[in-house]
């Protein structure tokens, strides 16, 4: 379970709970890469872990639904510490309506980022690992990924597909010392969540409060959101986990909002 000098891609790291995982990393002494579309704060993330040590940080300005900034991007951290031991897909967003009002444009760009996203990073990983004999790849998916809420439409589709995709990377990757695993997190307070709060409010007509108790955590054993700590534990215990024991799997990290 040793991340010391392992070379880890997280996307999505500028913020939220990509940022999370990465100082988890670094703290474990890995070489990381934080590859994020906001290429400033991929810089500064990148510095600040840096600094906190004992590992290191590069930024790496990516947009996951551009294969060639993707390959590009991939091939950047290659050069810089010469392998790829961890991929974790994390970069995501979230866009909601009822279906019927769902614009195709929003729809198409959910899965873009969360599935074409996924499926680039891996693509571009997986020869290095290959040529390495193993790795590690990690899916941020969701609760979603198990579960359906009203107005998730796209999210939840991608997050379900997320599984899909481990499973067949864990199935291609068995032979290569390839591992692919998914991180199932309930509501975790980012950037993300709290832009839902007051749309989730408006969409459904209930107050602010109403939304965070009983839509967020009503399903859960405590009303607790999960926490980035809890998230970045998880994501630890994959990255570190070095045999095909534990492979296509999915763990949800919800406080007990699914128990699938
Ligand atoms: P966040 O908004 O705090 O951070 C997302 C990061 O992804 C940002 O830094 C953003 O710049 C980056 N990003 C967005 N589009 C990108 C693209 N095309 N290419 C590269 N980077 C891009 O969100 P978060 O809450 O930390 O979510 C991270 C992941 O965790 C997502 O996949 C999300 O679906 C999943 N998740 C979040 C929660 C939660 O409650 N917050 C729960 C379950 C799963």
């Amino acid at each position: 379970m040793n991340l010391k000098d392992k070379v880890c891609i997280v996307t999505g790291a500028a913020g939220g709970i990509g940022r999370a995982i990465a100082a988890r990393y670094v703290a474990e002494g890995a070489k990381v890469a934080i590859a994020d579309l906001k290429a400033e704060d991929a810089v500064a993330t990148a510095k600040a872990l840096t600094e906190a040590g004992p590992g290191e940080a590069i930024g790496v300005t990516m947009d996951v639904t551009q294969e060639a900034a993707v390959n590009e991007g991939v091939a950047a951290v290659v050069e810089r510490f010469g392998r790829v031991d961890v991929l974790v897909a994390n970069a995501g967003i979230q866009i909601v309506h009822k279906v019927e009002e769902f614009p195709f444009e929003d729809w198409k760009r959910m899965l873009s980022i969360h599935l074409d996203g996924a499926f680039l990073t891996t693509k571009a990983c997986i020869p290095h690992m290959k040529a390495q004999g193993g790795g590690a790849v990690i899916y941020m998916g969701s609760v979603h990924s198990h579960e359906a809420s009203p107005l998730k439409s796209a999210y939840v589709t991608a997050k379900h597909g997320l599984l899909g995709l481990a499973r067949v990377v864990a199935k291609e990757g068995g032979a290569h010392g390839i591992r692919a695993n998914v991180i199932c997190p309930g509501f975790v307070r980012t950037p993300l969540v709290e832009k839902q709060i007051p749309e989730q409010a408006k969409t459904l007509g209930i107050s602010e409060e109403e939304v965070v108790n009983r839509v967020m955590l009503g399903n859960t054993v405590d009303t607790e959101f999960t926490t980035l700590e809890d998230v970045a534990e998880v994501a630890l215990f994959f990255a570190g986990f070095e045999t095909n024991a534990l492979t296509g799997q999915s763990l949800n990290v919800s406080h007990g909002w699914s128990m699938r």
